[in-house]
């Protein structure tokens, strides 16, 4: 099995993110946390309060 573990640790990093967003708040304010597109270049997750809607 340790031949696959570099699709499966992208795959479960992917469904990491979701899980991250849905379970945890960020952790400066508290507010919860946001998925960012594919592209973005620095971060998957990011603060809500980031964003004015
Ligand atoms: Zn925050």
């Amino acid at each position: 099995m340790l031949y696959a573990s570099k699709k499966n640790r992208k795959n479960s990093g992917d469904l990491g993110e979701l899980e991250v967003v849905k379970l945890i708040s960020c952790p400066n304010c508290g507010r919860d946390l946001m998925l960012l597109p594919k592209n973005y270049p620095l971060y998957d997750v990011q603060c809500s309060a980031y964003t004015k809607n």
